[in-house]
This record gives C-alpha cells, structure tokens and sequence, in this order.
C-alpha cells in the first residue's frame, strides 16, 4: 500500500454539536494552502487565534488554527487542525470552504481512517498501534479503554518485538549455519538451539494467553438466552442489564434493538439476545421470530437455556437442549427458585449435583430478587476465558490470536524438525522463517493489502 502524499481534509470531531469542533487536514506539504487560507504564515505548534473566512474575506468562524509540520506529527505529513464552533453547519462550511482553497493542491475528503493509516504508512505507528487507535475511540468500558491506551502506547507491540527479535537471532544462528555445511550437525547443540526454541516457544504461549484476555476484554462474549415462554428470559436480561450503569455504543457487528443489551462484568462486555420462546409456532409472525433465535443460537459463543424451576426437566426441554449447537456450551439455569418450597429446592439441588457429575451445569437463581445472579456472572466470565490473575494490560484483537496461534504452530514443527535424527537443518530454518512472519503481520512488517484496507475502513471520518 503506497502512501499519498496529496492533502486530506475531514471534520474531526464527532457528528452533533458540540462546545469545539475541528476540521482536519494532513498533506505533504501544507505551506501554501496555509498562506492561501490565511493570508500568512502560521508558527509551527503555536496556537493562533484566527478567522476563518470566505473566499469573500467575510468570516464563517474563528477559532484557533494549529500547524504541525511534517514529520513531526500524527500523520507524519504536515497537518494543520482548524478548531471552531462545534456546530454541523459551521463545520461543513469550513470543511467546503478549505476543499475550496485546496483544489489546486488536489485536497479532497478523507476516507475513514486515512490519518491513521498515513500515519501507519509513515511508520509514526505500527499496525497493533493502529488498531488500538480505533480501539480506543470503541472502548465500551473503563477497563477497555484502559487496554486499547496501553496497546496504543507500545506495550502488546514491544513484547510482539522482543519475540520476533529472539526468532531473529535464532534464525542467523541457522542460516550462518547452512553456510558451512559441514558444521551442520554441531549446529542445535553448539547454540543450544534447542533450548532457545523453547524459551521462545513459553513465551509465545505467554504472550497468547495474555492476547487472549486482551481480546475477551475488546469482543466480549455472545450470550444467548433460550427457553420457553415465560421462563423469565426477559426478566433476566432486564435484571442483569438493570444493574449495569448504560454506556450505549455502537460496537461493530452486534445489533442493538429492544432484545439486545451489552453488559459489564469486570470490565468485560457481555452481549445478551434474547430469544423468542422456542416453541411450535402457530402463525408466520411467531415463525419467523423463532427462525430468528435459532440463528442467534448457532452465533452465541453461550447459551442460557431457561427453565422453570417449578417445572422438572421435562423431555421437552432434552429435546430441545438437543437441538443447541454441539459445540456451544450450554448453561441450565432454573429461574424463579423464589417460587418453589424448601423440600422442592432440596430435590432440585439433588439433581443439580447429580447433573454436575455428567458435565451438565445447572445453576440455581431467580430474576426476581437477584439469587444466584453473581454466580451466573462468574460463570459467564469463566466461559469468556476471562481470569483475574492473568488480566491483560492491554487489548488485542482475534486476528492477533490467529497469528500468534500459527506462530507457535510454525515452531512446533521447527521443534520437531530439531529432535529428528536428521536434523533437516534448512526445513527448522523455514519453520522459524514462517513463525517470524506470522508476528509481522501483527505488527504490520509484512501484511497484505486487503487487510490494511480492511483495518482502516472500519474506523471513523477524521481519524
Ligand atoms: P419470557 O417469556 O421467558 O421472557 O418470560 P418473562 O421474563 O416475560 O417472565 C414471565 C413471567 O415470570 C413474568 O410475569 C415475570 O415477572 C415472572 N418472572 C420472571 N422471573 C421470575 C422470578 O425469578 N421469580 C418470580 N417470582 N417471577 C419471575
């Protein structure tokens, strides 16, 4: 992907009003729009206080002009920042109006994420960095945003480094090695190759489980409720979002309607479907809200399968439970235990232990007063991976655990290919060639067009 040099411009700030509001630009060389635009020049990361006119001289607002020369700024072009009145009109109208002086330059829109992908392509930020940026303006929770700070400054990209450094290392040692044939065989115990690779090898698993909960924390977990009519599915997902203080965002790829909520626990976000009740419908109304469920079932990471704790598990609820995906694992929780005697709630705890021991979890709770909910959250954050002694410092996305995954699978096979009597030397070389790449592509060292398009398309205008 070739880097433009010629000028972007784009309003920053968020679509609405607001108390600022700021049109961005970044280009290659910015000095003559600067002088066009104002008539003169502008110091370097001063702020001035100026108007911002028409092509008649007459003012469409005033506010401070900041100019970052290249490269010592976000996009490592030059950049100028025009903060006015926070207003949609007034913005369009400096946008125009800058569109306007900067058509002999070739200035035209940005599209979403330009800045930052310039800014990647001027080597000013790495790809995780990148996405961290995106990341952060995403963060749905303190703890998230937190993570999505901690990877934009560095931290997930520097132990990625320090991997693909050792990897390097190794990998001279190697080919060095392949240089003098003869000293071949020598080669794995003189530099204690194999000892190396293993060291390497702890860490990437180190580095996975900590991207893991990097990624829990940024995707969260798809939970479903399922059920039948009135077993409370509505009554638990109000209950479980009721406590919840509601941060409203618009996360990529889950929808937001009256049956979806996102929640949080310990940071992490839950997102919760409910369903329609899964029973034979009659009318086509009621069928299509039931195909619909099941499609939001074979997407849930979890399902809640909903029962009445009045009711026994009855064979309507086995076959139904047969239906769920095999994969997906499946919590019973039996709700309105408010409702039943002692004696009934001693026989149900009977056979929720008896259940336990064939790997069915049941769990005890009632929507109505809140029992049993916080075992519910620790089990929902259990099966999210989420644990609270390897908490991650910072965010990762799934792409980054594919990657890593693949890297420690290339080194396996250079292990492998290391205790083999033969010792094919040049096939442990392309082994731990390919783990190399692998974390690149986190980085952005070598990735591919389609995914930098793919990266920088989902962020907003103006950033
Ligand atoms: P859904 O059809 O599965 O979504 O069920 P609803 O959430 O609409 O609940 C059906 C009825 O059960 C409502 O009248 C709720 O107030 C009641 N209900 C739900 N959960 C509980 C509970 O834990 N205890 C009691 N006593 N009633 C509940």
């Amino acid at each position: 992907m070739a880097l433009d040099n010629y000028p972007i411009a784009a309003i920053a700030t968020a679509p609405g009003r607001g108390g600022i509001g700021i049109v961005r630009i970044s280009g290659a060389d910015l000095k003559p729009f600067i002088l066009d635009f104002f008539q003169r020049e502008l110091q370097p990361r001063h702020a001035h206080f100026l108007g911002f006119n028409d092509a008649h001289q007459a003012p469409i607002d005033e506010g401070i002009a900041l100019y970052f020369p290249g490269p010592q700024s976000y996009t490592g072009q030059d950049v100028l920042e025009l903060q006015g009145h926070g207003g949609p009109a007034v913005l369009r109208r400096v946008l125009e109006r800058c569109l306007e002086v900067g058509r002999p330059y070739h200035m035209r829109l940005a599209q979403p994420g330009e800045y930052t992908q310039r800014a990647f392509l001027n080597n000013r930020l790495d790809l995780a960095q990148a996405e961290a940026v995106a990341d952060l303006i995403d963060a749905s929770s303190s703890a998230a945003a937190k993570g999505a700070m901690a990877s934009l400054s560095g931290a997930f990209s520097k132990e990625i480094n320090r991997l693909a450094q050792q990897i390097i290392h190794l990998r001279m040692l190697v080919e060095a090695t392949l240089d003098f044939p003869e000293e071949e065989i020598d080669f794995l115990e003189k530099y204690q190759a194999a000892d190396q690779l293993q060291q390497i090898q702890q860490q990437v698993s180190n580095i996975f489980a900590q991207a893991k909960q990097g990624q829990v924390l940024r995707d969260g977990l798809q939970v479903v409720l399922a059920g039948q009519p009135n077993v409370g599915k509505s009554s638990l997902l109000n209950t479980l979002a009721g406590d919840e203080i509601a941060i409203v965002t618009d996360i990529a790829g889950t929808t937001r309607d009256r049956l979806s909520q996102t929640i949080h626990i310990n940071g992490v976000p839950i997102h919760i479907t409910d369903t329609a009740g899964l029973r034979e419908a009659q009318d086509q109304v009621e069928r299509i809200g039931i195909d619909r469920s099941w499609q939001e079932i074979h997407r849930a990471h979890v399902i809640l399968h909903l029962i009445d704790a009045r009711d026994t598990y009855t064979a309507a609820e086995e076959e139904l439970r047969a239906q769920f995906p095999a994969h997906t694992p499946i919590l019973t929780v039996c709700n309105k235990i408010d409702l039943i005697s002692d004696k009934a709630r001693e026989q149900l705890e009977q056979w929720q232990a008896e259940q336990d021991t064939q790997n069915h979890e049941v769990l005890l709770i009632s929507a109505l007063t809140g029992q049993g909910l916080d075992t519910l959250r620790q089990k929902l954050l259990d099966i999210a991976g989420w644990s609270t002694i390897t908490e991650s410092p910072w965010l990762a996305r799934e792409r980054h655990l594919h990657a890593l995954e693949r890297c420690a699978e290339h080194l396996q096979i250079a292990a492998a290919h290391a205790q083999h009597d033969d010792q094919i030397l040049d096939l442990f070389a392309e082994e731990l060639r390919l783990a190399h790449t692998e974390l690149g592509a986190i980085t952005g060292e070598f990735s591919s067009d389609d995914l930098l398009g793919e990266i920088f398309s989902s962020f907003c205008i103006g950033k």
